[in-house]
């Protein structure tokens, strides 16, 4: 098995959306007046090259997003830039590598948040798993509402809802395996949205742990301290303690979507010290 990872792009975002101020709705408001941006982060996604066939774990931004000062949503308007070129986008990155758009087998999201799915034209042959509640969440009126672009989705884009188990995995409550050899599952990681997932990859005795946006960088997962997006403190909290309990019992290599260290991490497998 080998895990790549691929930027697609990157992303300025308000400093306190990182790393929130206060606590519940002061902390998720105080995003708006914010005069702070962050440097350009990167926005990753990741490929599982895996002996049952290839997964692509989120799809990163796409040129779309460039238009997003034109939405008539505030988030999307004023608080969030993206930088991208066309042949940043998954689907270039994926036959450089060479891995054609059939050859990957599924697509797993982690959650629908643009700069996620924002490279889901390039598959529309591969079946793609997001979790049900997210995929709820997401649709429609309400979903534009709340920040999400349905109205960008490919006109095909028919996702297979994904049900997570009522089984454990190490501190996770729910899971779901995805490869047959059980050493990919996503895991429950609620917070950044209710229905968020994330994905754990065994290999050789390191646990690679494709966190989305459980939190931004690898310090502030460490630290406790949760983002300015996620709706419920003690979800959220909950869910870095998880993390946290997950690196003291083995070896992981945590990789955020935006952590700038993520990519280095992963080269050198370097271990989160929690
Ligand atoms: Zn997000």
């Amino acid at each position: 098995m080998k895990l790549h990872a691929i930027q697609t792009g990157s992303v300025r975002i308000k400093t306190a959306q990182v790393e929130g101020r206060g606590r519940g709705l002061r902390r998720r408001l105080a995003v708006f007046p914010d005069r702070n941006w962050t440097k350009w982060l990167p926005t990753y996604a990741w490929v599982i090259d895996h002996p049952e066939g290839v997964i692509v774990v989120d799809t990163g931004q796409g040129t779309h997003l460039l238009e997003s000062g034109k939405s008539l949503h505030p988030y999307m308007r004023w608080e969030v830039a993206f930088r991208i070129e066309r042949d940043e986008e998954i689907g270039p990155q994926l036959r450089t590598l060479g891995i054609g758009p059939r050859d990957v087998k599924r697509v797993v999201l982690t959650h629908l948040h643009c700069d996620h799915d924002g490279g889901l034209a390039h598959f529309p042959q591969t079946e793609i798993l997001v979790s049900r509640g997210e995929l709820a969440m997401a649709r429609g009126w309400m979903g534009r509402a709340r920040g999400y672009l349905p109205n960008r989705w490919p006109s095909w884009f028919n996702p297979v809802p994904l049900d997570l188990l009522a089984e454990p995995f190490g501190p996770f409550a729910a899971s779901r395996r995805l490869t047959t050899a059980g050493d990919v599952v996503a895991v429950a990681t609620p917070g950044h949205t209710r229905d968020h997932i994330s994905v754990v990859v065994e290999d050789q005795g390191t646990t690679f742990f494709l966190a989305g946006d459980t939190s931004y960088d690898e310090r502030l997962m460490l630290a406790g301290r949760l983002d300015g997006v996620s709706a419920d403190d003690d979800v959220a909290g909950a869910t870095l303690r998880a993390i946290r309990h997950l690196a003291k019992n083995r070896p992981t290599v945590y990789l955020p979507t935006h952590d700038p260290e993520s990519a280095a991490r992963l080269a050198s497998r370097s271990l989160a010290a929690a």
